[in-house]
């Protein structure tokens, strides 16, 4: 059914440790050749959460907002695959431009996250991971982000698409509902 093919889960992150903790489970499915792409206005978490896949993967760098590259690549300290954290922001032509990009990896041997991937970069893959983060209406005034004493919890929602994600058990891997 619907379930089986195209995996879904949504979860509440309290805190920037538990979007960076929930990066670090998600690197646990993660491998060479898989493609996530992120999206969530500016201040959402992507950068958070890429920061947690890097320690989940085990690479070299601190992950920060690749504001001034298109793509920056963080290799492997062990025996993983390295982790390419693209801005498509800066990225007009989508995946294909990548290729000309020089990178000293290479992208199937790689994990690939794009921040602000979904409008640029969709198309040109059959098999990748949709990462969807929203500020929680969850303040006291119902007003996301107010300084009234409410908290900063994000949603995070998470979809594979493809063959690759056909049959993932994304809560099994993820665990419980608020991290
Ligand atoms: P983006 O890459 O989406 O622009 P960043 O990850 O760079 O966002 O920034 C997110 C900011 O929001 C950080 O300063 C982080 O500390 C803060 N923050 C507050 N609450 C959360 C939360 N629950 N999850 C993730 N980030 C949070
Ligand atoms: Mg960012």
């Amino acid at each position: 059914g619907q379930q089986l093919t195209e995996p879904r889960l949504t979860r509440t992150v309290e805190t920037p440790e538990g979007m960076t903790e929930l990066g670090r489970r998600l690197a646990g499915l993660l491998r060479a050749g898989d493609l996530v792409l992120l999206s969530g206005e500016l201040g959402a978490g992507k950068t958070t959460l890429t920061r947690g896949l890097g320690a989940g993967l085990g690479v070299r760098g601190a992950v920060t907002s690749p504001t001034f590259v298109i793509a920056r690549v963080h290799p492997s300290l062990g025996a993983g695959p390295p982790l390419v954290h693209v801005d498509a922001y800066r990225l007009g032509g989508g995946l294909e431009e990548m290729e000309d990009l020089d990178l000293d990896v290479a992208l199937p041997e790689s994990v690939v996250v794009v921040e602000w991937g979904e409008d640029r970069v969709e198309e040109l893959a059959d098999d990748r991971l949709h990462v969807v983060i929203h500020r929680a209406l969850t303040s006291p005034s119902g007003v996301a982000g107010g300084d009234d004493g409410g908290t900063d919890a994000r949603e995070v929602t998470l979809r594979g698409v493809g063959a690759r994600w056909r049959g993932v058990d994304l809560a099994a891997h993820l665990g419980g509902g608020t991290v």
